[in-house]
Protein backbone atom coordinates (compact mmCIF):
# COMPACT_ATOMS: atom_id res chain seq x y z
CA UNK A 1 0.00 0.00 0.00
CA UNK A 2 1.99 2.69 -1.21
CA UNK A 3 0.72 5.65 1.34
CA UNK A 4 1.44 3.60 4.16
CA UNK A 5 4.56 3.11 2.22
CA UNK A 6 5.66 6.54 2.18
CA UNK A 7 3.96 7.71 5.48
CA UNK A 8 6.58 4.80 7.41
CA UNK A 9 9.43 6.39 5.36
CA UNK A 10 8.55 9.98 6.09
CA UNK A 11 7.55 9.28 9.88
CA UNK A 12 8.78 5.56 11.06
CA UNK A 13 11.70 6.04 13.15
CA UNK A 14 14.45 3.02 13.73
CA UNK A 15 15.22 2.00 17.36
CA UNK A 16 17.64 -0.43 18.36
CA UNK A 17 16.41 -3.85 18.51
CA UNK A 18 14.66 -3.84 15.27
CA UNK A 19 12.01 -1.94 16.65
CA UNK A 20 10.32 0.28 13.90
CA UNK A 21 8.47 3.12 15.79
CA UNK A 22 5.15 4.48 14.11
CA UNK A 23 3.82 5.80 17.06
CA UNK A 24 2.91 9.10 15.32
CA UNK A 25 0.46 7.53 13.01
CA UNK A 26 -0.55 4.37 14.04
CA UNK A 27 -0.34 3.10 18.00
CA UNK A 28 -0.22 5.80 19.49
CA UNK A 29 -1.53 8.90 17.72
CA UNK A 30 -3.63 7.83 15.07
CA UNK A 31 -3.58 9.32 11.91
CA UNK A 32 -7.46 8.32 10.83
CA UNK A 33 -7.72 9.43 7.12
CA UNK A 34 -4.57 6.69 6.87
CA UNK A 35 -6.31 3.59 9.06
CA UNK A 36 -9.30 4.41 7.41
CA UNK A 37 -7.42 3.92 3.47
CA UNK A 38 -5.75 0.51 5.67
CA UNK A 39 -9.60 -0.66 6.55
CA UNK A 40 -10.80 -0.04 3.00
CA UNK A 41 -7.27 -1.92 1.93
CA UNK A 42 -8.35 -4.79 3.99
CA UNK A 43 -11.54 -5.10 2.57
CA UNK A 44 -10.83 -5.02 -1.04
CA UNK A 45 -8.29 -7.80 -0.30
CA UNK A 46 -10.46 -9.89 2.14
CA UNK A 47 -14.28 -8.73 0.23
CA UNK A 48 -14.53 -12.34 -1.84
CA UNK A 49 -14.55 -13.89 1.91
CA UNK A 50 -17.39 -14.48 4.05
CA UNK A 51 -16.38 -12.53 7.54
CA UNK A 52 -18.51 -12.49 10.61
CA UNK A 53 -15.93 -11.25 12.63
CA UNK A 54 -12.89 -9.59 12.98
CA UNK A 55 -10.27 -10.73 16.06
CA UNK A 56 -7.53 -8.78 17.47
CA UNK A 57 -5.42 -8.22 20.51
CA UNK A 58 -5.39 -5.28 22.87
CA UNK A 59 -4.18 -2.58 22.78
CA UNK A 60 -2.74 -1.68 19.27
CA UNK A 61 -5.01 -3.87 17.07
CA UNK A 62 -8.36 -2.41 18.45
CA UNK A 63 -8.34 1.19 16.79
CA UNK A 64 -7.34 -0.48 13.33
CA UNK A 65 -9.46 -3.40 13.72
CA UNK A 66 -12.44 -1.28 14.56
CA UNK A 67 -11.84 1.03 11.11
CA UNK A 68 -11.25 -1.66 9.12
CA UNK A 69 -14.76 -3.19 11.14
CA UNK A 70 -17.13 -0.85 9.48
CA UNK A 71 -16.39 -1.63 5.67
CA UNK A 72 -17.01 -5.60 7.09
CA UNK A 73 -19.98 -4.62 8.74
CA UNK A 74 -19.15 -7.62 11.32
CA UNK A 75 -18.35 -6.83 15.04
CA UNK A 76 -14.84 -6.74 16.89
CA UNK A 77 -13.71 -8.92 19.31
CA UNK A 78 -10.05 -8.45 20.94
CA UNK A 79 -8.36 -10.83 23.23
CA UNK A 80 -7.32 -9.21 26.61
CA UNK A 81 -3.94 -9.68 28.37
CA UNK A 82 -5.12 -10.81 31.51
CA UNK A 83 -3.38 -10.68 35.08
CA UNK A 84 -4.44 -13.75 36.22
CA UNK A 85 -6.45 -16.78 34.17
CA UNK A 86 -9.97 -18.06 35.61
CA UNK A 87 -9.75 -21.26 34.55
CA UNK A 88 -13.59 -21.82 34.63
CA UNK A 89 -13.58 -23.19 30.81
CA UNK A 90 -15.58 -19.62 29.89
CA UNK A 91 -12.44 -18.34 28.15
CA UNK A 92 -10.16 -19.57 25.43
CA UNK A 93 -6.70 -18.92 26.78
CA UNK A 94 -2.91 -18.71 25.34
CA UNK A 95 0.11 -17.65 25.98
CA UNK A 96 1.63 -14.85 23.68
CA UNK A 97 5.28 -13.45 24.31
CA UNK A 98 5.52 -9.89 23.46
CA UNK A 99 8.51 -9.11 21.13
CA UNK A 100 8.49 -5.12 22.35
CA UNK A 101 7.97 -6.03 26.11
CA UNK A 102 10.24 -9.16 26.32
CA UNK A 103 7.27 -10.40 28.46
CA UNK A 104 4.76 -13.71 28.62
CA UNK A 105 1.44 -12.78 28.41
CA UNK A 106 -2.27 -15.02 29.28
CA UNK A 107 -4.18 -13.78 26.63
CA UNK A 108 -8.00 -14.45 26.73
CA UNK A 109 -10.95 -13.88 24.98
CA UNK A 110 -14.36 -15.17 26.27
CA UNK A 111 -15.82 -18.39 24.46
CA UNK A 112 -19.50 -16.45 23.86
CA UNK A 113 -17.84 -14.26 21.16
CA UNK A 114 -16.19 -16.65 19.02
CA UNK A 115 -18.33 -20.03 17.67
CA UNK A 116 -17.43 -22.74 15.18
CA UNK A 117 -19.95 -20.65 12.41
CA UNK A 118 -17.84 -17.74 12.52
CA UNK A 119 -15.47 -16.91 9.51
CA UNK A 120 -12.38 -15.01 11.35
CA UNK A 121 -10.28 -12.08 10.28
CA UNK A 122 -7.22 -11.61 12.44
CA UNK A 123 -6.19 -8.10 12.06
CA UNK A 124 -3.24 -6.26 13.58
CA UNK A 125 -0.54 -3.36 13.51
CA UNK A 126 2.97 -5.20 13.49
CA UNK A 127 3.80 -8.78 12.79
CA UNK A 128 7.24 -9.59 14.19
CA UNK A 129 8.27 -13.18 15.17
CA UNK A 130 4.72 -14.16 14.79
CA UNK A 131 4.10 -14.88 18.48
CA UNK A 132 0.75 -12.37 18.80
CA UNK A 133 -0.82 -14.17 15.45
CA UNK A 134 0.20 -17.59 16.74
CA UNK A 135 -1.86 -17.30 19.36
CA UNK A 136 -4.68 -15.53 18.06
CA UNK A 137 -4.39 -18.61 15.37
CA UNK A 138 -5.02 -21.00 18.42
CA UNK A 139 -7.47 -19.18 19.77
CA UNK A 140 -9.32 -19.65 16.64
CA UNK A 141 -8.90 -23.16 16.29
CA UNK A 142 -10.01 -23.81 19.83
CA UNK A 143 -13.47 -22.21 18.98
CA UNK A 144 -13.30 -23.98 15.97
CA UNK A 145 -14.61 -21.48 13.45
CA UNK A 146 -12.43 -20.93 9.95
CA UNK A 147 -10.15 -18.49 9.60
CA UNK A 148 -10.18 -16.98 7.06
CA UNK A 149 -6.51 -15.12 7.06
CA UNK A 150 -4.62 -12.38 8.75
CA UNK A 151 -4.54 -8.53 7.68
CA UNK A 152 -1.47 -7.23 9.30
CA UNK A 153 -0.54 -3.20 8.82
CA UNK A 154 3.07 -3.69 8.43
CA UNK A 155 5.28 -7.06 9.00
CA UNK A 156 8.97 -7.27 9.28
CA UNK A 157 10.01 -9.39 6.39
CA UNK A 158 13.30 -9.83 8.10
CA UNK A 159 11.78 -11.62 11.11
CA UNK A 160 10.24 -15.31 10.82
CA UNK A 161 6.76 -14.60 11.99
CA UNK A 162 4.85 -13.91 8.26
CA UNK A 163 6.73 -16.89 5.97
CA UNK A 164 6.56 -19.31 9.01
CA UNK A 165 2.59 -18.89 9.36
CA UNK A 166 2.49 -18.79 4.86
CA UNK A 167 4.62 -21.99 5.00
CA UNK A 168 1.98 -23.56 7.62
CA UNK A 169 -0.90 -22.63 4.46
CA UNK A 170 -1.93 -19.47 6.53
CA UNK A 171 -3.53 -16.62 3.98
CA UNK A 172 -1.24 -13.36 5.70
CA UNK A 173 -1.77 -10.48 3.63
CA UNK A 174 0.44 -7.42 5.13
CA UNK A 175 0.00 -3.81 3.80
CA UNK A 176 3.62 -3.06 3.68
CA UNK A 177 6.31 -5.84 4.21
CA UNK A 178 10.20 -3.85 5.03
CA UNK A 179 12.97 -6.34 3.87
CA UNK A 180 15.65 -4.42 5.89
CA UNK A 181 15.80 -1.19 7.94
CA UNK A 182 18.84 0.80 10.05
CA UNK A 183 19.15 4.32 11.08
CA UNK A 184 19.66 5.16 7.42
CA UNK A 185 17.72 3.30 4.94
CA UNK A 186 14.66 1.13 5.32
CA UNK A 187 13.54 -1.44 2.40
CA UNK A 188 10.26 -2.75 1.37
CA UNK A 189 9.38 -6.33 -0.64
CA UNK A 190 7.96 -5.62 -4.00
P1 LIG B 1 5.28 -10.76 17.15
O1 LIG B 1 4.39 -11.42 18.13
O2 LIG B 1 4.90 -11.01 15.71
O3 LIG B 1 6.75 -11.02 17.40
O4 LIG B 1 5.12 -9.20 17.39
C1 LIG B 1 3.90 -8.59 17.13
C2 LIG B 1 3.51 -7.62 18.20
O5 LIG B 1 4.63 -6.94 18.76
C3 LIG B 1 2.62 -6.55 17.60
O6 LIG B 1 1.31 -6.74 18.10
C4 LIG B 1 3.21 -5.24 18.03
O7 LIG B 1 2.43 -4.70 19.08
C5 LIG B 1 4.57 -5.56 18.56
N1 LIG B 1 5.69 -5.22 17.65
C6 LIG B 1 6.53 -6.09 17.04
N2 LIG B 1 7.47 -5.45 16.34
C7 LIG B 1 7.23 -4.13 16.50
C8 LIG B 1 7.89 -2.96 16.02
O8 LIG B 1 8.91 -2.98 15.30
N3 LIG B 1 7.35 -1.77 16.38
C9 LIG B 1 6.22 -1.69 17.16
N4 LIG B 1 5.78 -0.46 17.43
N5 LIG B 1 5.59 -2.78 17.65
C10 LIG B 1 6.09 -3.99 17.32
Amino acid sequence: MQLLKERILKDGIVKPGNVLKVDSFLNHQMDIPLINEIGKEFKRIYGDTPITKILTIEASGIGIACIAAQYFNVPVVFAKKAQSINLDGEMYCTKVESFTHKKVYDVILSKKFLHADDHVLIIDDFLANGCALMGLIEIVKSSGATLEGAGIVIEKGFQRGGDTLREQGIRVESLAIIDSMTDESLTFRE
